[in-house]
């Protein structure tokens, strides 16, 4: 192996190492648990300090520099968008929302680049330290064919990739699916969890499926659109054009935009024991717990519920879980439904870990 390949696979070590402890770490332990030469660890060190990815944290020991390298990601919503920095620890930095209702349109992706400028310098966020700028749409993106399929909720269909990573080809780009990249944060926060499965409750509905600690997309990318599931047989009309799917019955649209409340109203006055509130509750948590006992029967995992409704179902969750034991063939307990980290702010989070997660691997 070429000196230079060396050095860089002894330095990528090193960091990953320091990063992995997440305590000081000294050249000594460094030379040993890497079974490296001193030598190499030194330069290995003087490497990752001169590049800004660790700091000296006293005693001759060394950590991690959390914000050596930082990632953004941005959540493409029917009405807004909302922007996340991250650094390596996958703490945030800084989030923004603005409203600004979607169009596939020039000027509302000039728009979107333009915000994504200001955002980085209000937070201070260092271009030369960024690793790349993850965005998420709520549709079914084909990462082989490079296309958007369908975003019933943005009422897009067949939009080639290309046409988005255009207006923010300034940075590496990732654009996905929400759900997954909510997954995907999901999962990094949880990784003792080698099965799992995510649901995302938000306007539109979506999932996303890990297994033997893969994501599991599916021969076309299509897996987890939970959303789509038949609940009631020839039942409301989905924005997707069929009938009865989950969405059309869990859209968090239902305990707000249609009955022209906020989330905050909506739980407010079911704690409040508004009794109209609670019977909408409660036909709402039918539907959702339906679908928690299928995903269940399906995969036999631990499921997170995630997305804008997750910090409202805190207090909730114990009578979701009873209603769910009620449901499901196996299951006396409820030990398997949890809620996630990251709540509205998953999708931003996953996308952005995207970025992490590879340089990690690659450094
Ligand atoms: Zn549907």
């Amino acid at each position: 192996m070429a000196k230079s390949v060396q050095r860089q696979t002894d330095r990528r070590h090193i960091y990953q190492y320091i990063y992995d402890s997440g305590q000081p770490v000294t050249s000594e332990d460094l030379a040993e648990v890497l079974s490296l030469e001193p030598d190499a660890v030194e330069q290995g060190l003087a490497s990752l300090l001169e590049e800004g990815m660790i700091l000296p944290a006293g005693g001759g020991a060394y950590e991690l520099e959390p914000q050596g390298r930082v990632a953004v990601g941005i959540t493409v919503q029917r009405d807004e968008v909302r922007l996340l920095a991250i650094d390596m620890r996958a703490q945030e930095l800084g989030c923004r929302e603005i409203r600004l209702p979607f169009a596939h349109t020039a000027e509302y992706y000039k728009r979107l680049s333009q915000y994504l400028e200001e955002f980085l310098d209000d937070f201070h966020l260092e271009r030369n330290r960024l690793l790349g700028v993850g965005v998420t749409l709520p549709g079914i993106i084909d990462q082989t064919a490079s296309k958007l399929v369908m975003a019933p909720t943005l009422e897009l269909w067949d939009v080639p990739l290309e046409e988005l990573y255009h207006y923010f080809s300034r940075y590496p780009v990732f654009i996905e699916n929400d759900a997954n990249a909510s997954g995907y944060a999901e999962r990094w926060m949880n990784k003792a969890r080698s099965n799992m499965v995510y649901l995302a409750l938000e306007r539109g509905i979506g999932g996303a499926i890990f297994w033997e600690d893969k994501q599991y997309t599916g021969d076309n990318g299509r897996s987890g659109e939970f959303g789509h599931l038949c609940i009631v047989p020839k039942g409301k009309l989905c924005h997707c054009g069929r009938r009865g799917c989950l969405e059309a019955y869990c859209s968090i649209s239902r305990l707000s935009d249609d009955l022209g409340l906020t989330l905050d109203e909506f739980f407010s006055a079911l704690r409040e024991g508004d009794q109209q509130i609670a019977a909408i509750w409660e036909e709402y948590r039918d539907h959702l717990t339906d679908a928690l006992a299928n995903l269940r029967t399906n995969f036999d995992c631990d499921i997170v519920l995630g997305g804008t409704l997750s910090p409202y179902l805190e207090g909730l969750l114990p009578e979701i879980c009873w209603e769910l034991g009620e449901k499901t063939l196996f299951d006396g307990d409820n030990f398997f439904l949890h809620l996630d980290h990251f709540g509205p702010h998953g999708a931003c989070a996953g996308t952005a870990l995207r970025f992490i997660g590879d340089f990690l691997l690659t450094y």
